[in-house]
């Protein structure tokens, strides 16, 4: 592979067919000999896709001869070669599984009663402007617990859909009079979640545009954002600067690290956060569940 790049997008728009629209993706994707996963379904597309930079572009051309998908926002970055071993293309009840399908409204414009749309540059404005903005982890404690915006809350969630049962837990309550930037890796989940947010009497909701990719771009880590972030293909994780330092800890001897491995118990295969030397000695294979840390 000449030049291995990945795209990440999504669209919310109305499909009526989404059937038809995975059997178009399936054929346009293994035409241009691209891979990754694409979700499709009345809400709309959500892909992370990769390959060769001339096939992910002719991909992205085909993908914009469809007229709902004619203005997708995609974003670029640089793969290390073979970043999805496999192409799956699905159809799915909701773009990213909240469990709550019937909770949001969309239509040609996108998605209805969302958080308004902050650009990085905005949110940095924001949080200059006014001192009680909090950021809100839209991802997983897993990805959050390897870089995330400075002072955000993290709620504890091991999937997208435990989001809803944490909220309506009470937790971040008292947050509802306080202005909330939700983020997320490409900004898809914090479409959802910002409405949830404002449905449940969160006044003041924002959404990062682009996620923390677009931000990663504008600030490296020259600006709000701390540490790595996770991504779901082979790179693990991306750094926005060479000298970024995880916030992720080993679990055997707590130096900084980004790196996720499986618990090598078969029963177990949790990710836990080991660094490189430890994996390469032995020092430890299973994750602390299995193991505990010694004291
Ligand atoms: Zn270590
Ligand atoms: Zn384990």
């Amino acid at each position: 592979m000449a030049l291995p790049k990945i795209v990440l997008f999504y669209v919310f728009t109305p499909l009526a067919d989404p059937e038809a629209v995975r059997l178009w993706q399936l054929t346009l994707a293994r035409q241009c000999n691209v891979t990754g996963r694409i979700i499709v379904s009345e809400q709309g597309i959500n892909a992370t896709v990769g390959g060769d930079i001339r096939d992910v572009k002719a991909y992205v051309r085909g993908l914009r001869e469809y007229e709902p998908f004619e203005h997708v926002d995609v974003k670029w970055s640089d793969g290390v070669g073979n970043d999805f071993p496999r192409l799956s293309v699905k159809v799915r009840p909701e773009l990213v599984t909240f469990n709550a399908p019937d909770t949001i409204t969309i239509t040609a414009d996108g998605v209805v009663g969302g958080g308004t749309h902050l650009s990085p540059r905005e949110v940095n404005e924001l949080v200059e402007q006014r001192e009680d903005v909090v950021f809100f982890d839209g991802r997983n404690e897993l990805e959050a617990r390897i870089g995330r915006f400075r002072g955000a809350v993290v709620p504890q969630t091991g999937a997208t859909r435990d989001f809803v049962a944490e909220l309506d837990s009470g937790a971040y309550d008292h947050l509802k009079d306080r202005p909330v930037v939700t983020y997320c890796t490409g900004g898809i989940r914090c479409e959802v979640l910002s409405v949830l947010l404002r449905n449940r009497g969160f006044r003041d909701v924002y959404q990062l545009d682009g996620g923390i990719v677009r931000y990663g771009e504008a600030y490296g880590n020259e600006g709000l954002w701390d540490g790595s972030l996770y991504v779901f293909d082979r790179r693990m994780h991306v750094e926005f600067s060479p000298d970024a330092r995880s916030l992720g800890r080993c679990a055997q001897c707590d130096e900084p690290t980004p790196r996720y491995v499986n618990c090598a118990d078969p029963q177990c295969r949790r990710q836990f956060l080991c660094c490189e030397s430890c994996t390469d000695s032995g020092a430890r294979t299973r994750c602390p569940q299995c193991v505990p840390v010694p004291a």
